[in-house]
């Protein structure tokens, strides 16, 4: 019996030291080396949790956050929004913001576009949700990026079809407005600004040339 326990004792110890050295023993401890200037919201690795640092890669590229221990390098991407701009009997659908960023400022409906979804779905899907108006996309207007921005902004020209203009929960209020109404010191984004003068300017004024 004793030669048994003995016996099970250490295959119980071999397995477990076995263990811990695949645990361990295959890739370093995780880094406490700690960039101040690190995006906050990216401190940790995806993959493996350690902390990440951030290193110049190629000399012609920005540095990148990357991880000590396993080496995960993440690029960090643009974010992609579309937005719409339409009309209910000549005047400009706009709703005033009830998150942040940019509470309670005038914006145009429009929001991120989800991995695996087209730019016109996520623009139609944004119309719906946001002031429940059905949209089918008349045209691009233009695409808006700027320097030191992580957001660029696809903006569409779009017939509204269908619907009843309503808040949705991220806005606490929707109306129209003419052109001359805009609201242009109480407008959300930079991107908020350019697009609605690009559409008032450009196809508002190319609509009136050539009706129909
Ligand atoms: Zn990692």
């Amino acid at each position: 019996m004793d030669v048994l326990a003995r016996e099970r004792c250490r295959i119980f110890i071999f397995f477990l030291v076995w263990e811990v050295d695949g645990v361990m023993g295959d890739r370093p401890p995780c880094s406490e080396r700690f960039d101040s200037h690190l995006d906050p919201e990216y401190r940790f690795c995806p993959v493996c949790g350690c902390t990440l640092h951030t290193e110049v890669l190629k000399p012609s590229e920005p540095e990148r956050p990357v991880c000590g221990r396993c080496k995960f390098i993440l690029y960090l991407d643009p974010k992609v929004v579309v937005g719409t701009i339409g009309q209910i009997a000549g005047r400009i659908v706009l709703l005033k913001r009830g998150i942040e960023p940019s509470y309670g400022r005038w914006v145009f409906p429009g929001g991120y576009v989800d991995r695996g979804e087209t730019v016109e779905e996520a623009a139609i899907r944004e119309a719906k949700e946001e002031v429940n108006l059905d949209v089918e996309i008349d045209r691009l207007l233009r695409v808006y990026s700027y320097r030191g921005e992580r957001v660029i902004v696809i903006a569409y020209a779009v017939n509204v079809v269908g619907g009843k203009l309503r808040a949705g929960d991220e806005a606490i209020e929707v109306r129209t407005f003419s052109p001359e109404e805009i609201p242009w010191n109480e407008l959300a984004f930079r991107s908020t600004g350019d697009a609605l003068r690009d559409y008032v300017r450009d196809y508002l004024n190319e609509s009136a040339a050539s009706p129909g």
